[in-house]
């Protein structure tokens, strides 16, 4: 990873979102620094996923401002290109070319997107594939793969565009239960290699076994930013108490 400022990777300051009259992200304020892992959690409809993209500008904000690595957000072509390739994504659903094989959905956006060497895209790629545990699958196509296996594809696509940061929306939501491990242990170890990353989950152990912060939202507002442990133990906000105790 480049690092090419100091201070926080990503800042919100002041962001509003509206879809039509829904107000949906509220006077959003967040600083995440270089390495830091923070976990998103909140009822559905509070805005998570609204937060996910608006950092990589999948959803544009009607006011306030986002920095990611020193520069405000582009809003379109070449720099929107390179913030896109800077900032991975992984969604509950796997979104992979389901007529690509493994090996040629992780390396299509480097050689398509940043022009780099097929060889060279191809060894990393298969270094990515051996790192999440599927290099052997690297020649199958997604439908041939389970679940688990697409996700942590998805994760190894990510990586390859050598991301600054990382953010995930629900990554083992859609996953059969039997496979959420091995996708968490893989983020949870692109966590400890000090990848700064952004984690909407519902699984509470990654919470607190992995994360720098937890972030609690309700209803477009970041009602708690703390340490896991507290967080956890002393949640402050009646929302909190009331969403912890219908989840642990
Ligand atoms: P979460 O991820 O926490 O469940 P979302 O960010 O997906 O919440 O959604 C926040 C609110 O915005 C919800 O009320 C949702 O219905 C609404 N919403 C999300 N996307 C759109 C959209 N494209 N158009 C209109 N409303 C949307
Ligand atoms: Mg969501």
């Amino acid at each position: 990873m480049t690092v090419t400022t100091g201070g926080p990777l990503i800042v919100l300051d002041g962001v509003n979102k509206w879809f039509g009259p829904l107000h949906v992200l509220k006077d959003v304020n967040l600083s995440i620094e270089r390495g830091e892992v923070v976990v998103v959690i909140g009822p559905s409809g509070s805005g998570k996923s609204t937060l996910c993209r608006a950092i990589n500008r999948l959803e544009p904000i009607n006011s306030g401002t986002i920095v990611f690595d020193g520069r405000p957000l582009p809003a379109e072509g070449r720099a929107l290109a390179q913030l896109r390739s800077e900032v991975g994504m992984v969604f509950q659903s796997f979104n992979l070319f389901a007529h690509k094989t493994i090996l040629e959905n992780v390396t299509i956006g480097p050689v398509k997107v940043r022009k780099e060497k097929p060889a060279v895209v191809r060894e990393r790629a298969m270094q990515l594939l051996d790192r999440v545990g599927i290099a052997s699958q690297a020649e199958k196509y997604p439908a041939q793969l389970s679940g688990g296996q697409q996700q942590r594809a998805a994760i190894a696509r990510a990586l390859a565009m050598q991301p600054k940061a990382m953010l995930f929306d629900e990554p083992t939501s859609a996953l059969d239960p039997e496979m959420v491990g091995e996708v968490l242990d893989v983020m949870t170890s692109l966590a400890r290699e000090g990848m700064t990353m952004v984690v909407v989950t519902h699984e509470m152990g990654f919470a607190r076994h992995a994360a720098n912060r937890v972030i609690f939202m309700a209803d477009g507002q970041l009602v708690e930013d703390a340490p896991p442990t507290e967080f956890f133990e002393n949640p402050r906000s009646d929302r909190a108490k009331d969403f912890l105790s219908k989840i642990l």
